[in-house]
C-alpha cells in the first residue's frame, strides 16, 4: 500500500496530454495526470515532448496543428511507447 499508484494508466495519460496541454481538463483531472507523471518517466517524456512541440507549433502557427502533424506527432509518442514501454 501507499506507492503512490494512480488512477490513470499510461495509455490514458497519453490521450490525455492533448487535452491537457489545450487546458481543457478540469482541475481534478489535470491533478491525476500529474501525479502519473511524477511515478511515470516514460510518460513524462512523452509529455515533455509534446510540450516542447506544441510551443514550436503555437510559434509558427498561431491558430490551428494540422492533422498530418498530429497524427506524425502521435504516431512518435506510440513508438516512443513501444521503446520505452512503462514497467510495474
Ligand atoms: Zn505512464
Amino acid at each position: 500500500m501507499g506507492t503512490g499508484e494512480s488512477d490513470v494508466d499510461c495509455n490514458e495519460t497519453i490521450e490525455r496530454l492533448y487535452i491537457y496541454l489545450d487546458g481543457e481538463l478540469t482541475e481534478e483531472r489535470r491533478i491525476e495526470i500529474k501525479r502519473h507523471l511524477d511515478d511515470c518517466p516514460p510518460c513524462l517524456h512523452a509529455f515533455d515532448f509534446e510540450a516542447e512541440l506544441r510551443v514550436v507549433i503555437a510559434d509558427r502557427c498561431k491558430d490551428r496543428v494540422p492533422d498530418a502533424l498530429r497524427q506524425r506527432i502521435h504516431d512518435a509518442l506510440k513508438a516512443e511507447r513501444e521503446d520505452h514501454p512503462a514497467g510495474a
